[in-house]
């Protein structure tokens, strides 16, 4: 691994325009999860069945591909082929991306949008995570090994957290603006993931009632990463965080022991502001 790592306190201007490479894991054959599901039992999720399809009463979801019909999952197929091109390698990863059907967690009017590898507008000035990014956020938390408990800052309208769901075994996820909070609450609940827990409030200060976390995922960008959410990291946990205004990077902090972390500057990335307080 040919890291640029730093020692914590860090200044924002100590880890911008800095690249590395990582070596996350061997790399494997990617899998579609509908191989998997069909030919293997003990993957893609040993401890996690794949969702079940929608029920709901609710017209707007009423068919469980909003208008897209049976074309959504071939051409969920073919973006997580080209997340697979463009370098990520976990299998698992890839293969939650393609079990979650993305076109449910955007308004019908973009449900044709949903598999552009691309953020997409879900309102209050917000977006949906880019296919690829919430894979390889995902590839560095996991980093090739299974995750217990993880936190999501920035719930959104809920993708993120509901891939999660198939990575980890619980998974909890704060969101500040509360629209966004009914919103996720109400993508989710027709999917009947049981290992998802919403909740509304501040990201910025975690949730340490629930933790301590062995992985930590912000969905949005901060200048520096919160201390409360170092804090809340088990010793050899990991936490993935775009930092940055305009100029944004991917951080790795690992914590290495009770007061030693170790951060480590990877790739570029684009997300919204990450704020303070609730609304
Ligand atoms: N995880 C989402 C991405 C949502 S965009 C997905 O699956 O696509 C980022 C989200 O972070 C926004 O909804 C924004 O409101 C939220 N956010 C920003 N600052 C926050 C904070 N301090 N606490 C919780 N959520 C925050």
């Amino acid at each position: 691994m040919t890291t640029k790592e730093k020692r914590f306190p860090l200044s924002l201007s100590s880890v911008v325009n800095q690249r590395s490479g990582t070596s996350l894991q061997a790399s494997a054959k990617l899998q579609t999860a509908v191989q998997n599901a069909s030919t293997n039992p003990r993957h893609p999720f040993p401890n996690h069945p794949l969702p079940p399809p929608v029920k709901t009463n609710n017209p707007a979801l009423s068919t469980p591909d909003r208008g897209v019909g049976m074309v959504s999952e071939k051409i969920r197929q073919a973006m997580v082929a080209r997340v697979a091109q463009q370098g990520v390698k976990d299998t698992l990863a890839l293969a939650a991306l393609e079990a979650i059907p993305r076109h449910l967690f955007v308004e019908s009017g973009l449900a044709s949008q949903a598999y552009v590898d691309a953020s997409l507008p879900i309102g209050h000035h917000q977006t949906i995570s880019q296919p690829y990014i919430v894979a390889r956020m995902i590839e560095i938390l996991r980093n090739g090994r299974p995750l217990n408990k993880v936190l999501e800052i920035g719930t959104g309208c809920g993708y993120q957290a509901a891939v999660l769901s198939l990575v980890a075994k619980d998974v909890y996820s704060i969101e500040r603006i509360k629209a966004l909070h009914e919103l996720a609450k109400s993508n989710l609940r027709p999917m009947r993931i049981a290992n998802i827990r919403l909740h509304y409030g501040d990201g910025m200060l975690g949730l340490p009632q629930s933790g301590p976390f062995d992985g930590i995922i912000l969905a949005a960008a901060g200048m520096e990463v919160p201390h409360a959410l170092l804090e809340q990291l088990t010793i050899g946990g990991r936490l993935i965080a775009p930092v940055g205004a305009r100029q944004q990077v991917l951080q790795l902090i690992e914590r290495l022991g009770q007061q030693e972390w170790r951060s480590t500057v990877l790739e570029q990335c684009h997300f919204v502001p990450l704020h303070q307080g609730v609304i």
